[in-house]
């Protein structure tokens, strides 16, 4: 594959790139349609929603809701080797596609995935990438991406352009965006592609898919409340403690490094700079010193609760609401009450 050079104005479209995970489109896929739809009016482009499935996707429903949340076109790449994601296939079939089509903007959520071919991508086709971005808009020139991203612990934030570069890749943050509100009446239109694909190019197996265990039906990193747990709880198996408080709120529950370093919980789990980044409407720290590595991965975070013994602990630097006092008395009582009162926190 090689990436032509062409005039800057004759890359057209805002993409987005979606996860979907058995049939489902995450939420920060949803999210992105929200500044791709903005940008898009601006340039007087138009909005694609990009999925990599194998035949047998429900195409029909994805294209009603993408239509409806703004987007004015599903394209479906489609082969039997996209069932599972596999870098090299996936890298290739986006690949030919970006290269045949040359959009002008192409944004990826921030997972797993996203981070681990959007920069493959954005090599094969001589695109720009921008990574992380939290925020999206056009620059002075009214024609140039302007993604901005966290630097250095959230120390600062950089503005990344790339005023030459074409497609203009960017990976986003979950939570970053509202999803967009459906409207009634907008769809759009389904352009099914089938590239051609081969297994050899695959340098890894897949051999099984191991689903982390989701506390309570809530994913972490989309729920609306999060509960954390931090070396404060002193044993692993005094994480009933969060488990118990995060039933009652309906939330999920996440962990400091340390403890998953400790080995109490899953990496899954892990908030922070080297886990996840979360920014529900409310976040609960149990036990949780407040490191700056911590906090970069929830201090977005709409409402921050802090429970610790010690009341110079950073964590009370950036929480809203803190009770400085034993994890181990107040979370039992806390919970107790919001049980027998059946007190919820209404959001
Ligand atoms: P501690 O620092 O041990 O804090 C425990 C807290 O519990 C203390 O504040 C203490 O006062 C309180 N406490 C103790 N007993 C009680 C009690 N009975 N009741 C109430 N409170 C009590 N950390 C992350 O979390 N996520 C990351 O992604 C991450 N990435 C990192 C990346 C790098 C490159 C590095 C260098 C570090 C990273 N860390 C990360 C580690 C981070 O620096 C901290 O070491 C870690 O967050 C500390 O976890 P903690 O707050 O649970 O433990």
């Amino acid at each position: 594959m090689q990436a032509a050079s062409l005039p800057l104005e004759q890359y057209t479209g805002v993409w987005v790139v979606a996860d979907l995970v058995d049939g489902v489109l995450s939420d920060t896929s949803q999210e992105l349609l929200t500044p791709a739809r903005q940008l898009a009016d601006q340039l007087g482009q138009s909005v694609s929603m990009v999925i990599l499935a194998a035949p047998g996707v429900d195409s029909a429903a994805l294209q009603e809701c993408v239509g409806a949340a703004g987007a004015d076109q599903l394209i479906v790449i489609q082969h039997d080797l996209l069932a599972q994601y596999q870098t090299e296939l996936y890298t290739r079939a986006l690949s030919g596609l970006v290269l045949e089509r040359h959009p002008n903007i192409v944004l990826f959520p921030a997972s797993s995935m996203g981070r681990d071919y959007a920069p493959r991508v954005s090599v094969r086709t001589g695109g720009s990438l921008a990574s992380a971005a939290t925020d999206l808009a056009l620059a002075e020139d009214g024609k140039t991406l302007r993604a901005t991203k966290a630097c250095f612990a959230e120390a600062l934030f950089a503005s990344v352009e790339s005023p030459t570069a074409r497609p203009q890749m960017v990976t986003v943050r979950g939570r970053a965006f509202e999803k967009p509100q459906a409207q009634a009446g907008k769809s759009a239109t389904l352009d099914v592609i089938t590239p051609t694909l081969s297994a050899d190019i695959a340098r890894t197996q897949l051999l099984e898919v191991v689903k982390p265990e989701v506390k309570g039906g809530k994913k972490l990193e989309e729920a609306e409340i999060v509960v954390s747990g931090g070396r404060g709880l002193k044993a692993a198996e005094n994480f009933s403690l969060v488990e118990d408080l995060a039933g009652v709120l309906g939330a999920a529950v996440g962990a400091s490094r340390a403890v998953v370093d400790a080995g109490w919980r899953p990496h899954s789990e892990q908030v922070g700079q080297t886990g996840k980044t979360v920014a529900p409407k409310v976040y609960v720290a149990l036990g949780i010193h407040g490191a700056i590595q911590h906090l970069v991965g929830m201090n977005g975070s709409q409402c921050i609760i802090a429970i610790n013994s010690n009341p110079d602990a950073p964590i009370f630097k950036v929480a809203d609401f803190g009770i400085v006092g034993d994890v181990f008395q107040v979370v039992p009582e806390l919970t107790k009450t919001l049980k027998e009162q059946n007190l919820a926190l209404s959001l």
